[in-house]
């Protein structure tokens, strides 16, 4: 299974032109260097490295993908830098354990712009027993 966008999906989640993406990943752009995917990131609600992975046809299981603080995060808001960050497996701000899949089916969460999962309909904050 895979949580894989295509770049012409993603280019068209974010409103944006395919071949942008496109250039993007060959560094063909000067327009679209880190800030902008940071937010374009954002705005889909995913990290930078899963866009980046993304961009380059990576597999998007290779690297970390999204994680949140089940205390700290704000369902619908996008995930702290911090969190997302490959290595990170602990909230920086309370401690709690990181997750990054739902605590009803296991299925890695595909955004944090969704309130609950996809696949089970639980709610990715609630009802963690950790
Ligand atoms: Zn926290
Ligand atoms: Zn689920």
């Amino acid at each position: 299974m895979s949580l894989g966008l295509s770049q012409k999906e993603l280019a068209e989640k974010a409103g944006i032109h395919p071949q942008s993406v496109g250039k993007m990943e060959r560094g063909q752009t000067t327009r679209l260097k880190q800030k902008p995917k940071s937010g374009l990131a954002h705005a889909l609600g995913i990290s930078v490295e899963y866009l980046d992975a993304v961009c380059q046809g990576r597999t998007v299981e290779e690297i970390a993908v999204l994680k949140f603080c089940p205390q700290c995060w704000v369902p619908g808001t996008s995930p702290d830098p911090m969190w997302t960050t490959p290595r990170s497996k602990h909230c920086f701000a309370c401690g709690s354990k990181l997750q990054d899949r739902c605590s009803g089916c296991h299925e890695p969460i595909a955004s944090l712009k969704f309130r609950f999962c996809p696949y089970c309909g639980k709610s990715y904050k609630g009802g963690g027993s950790e």
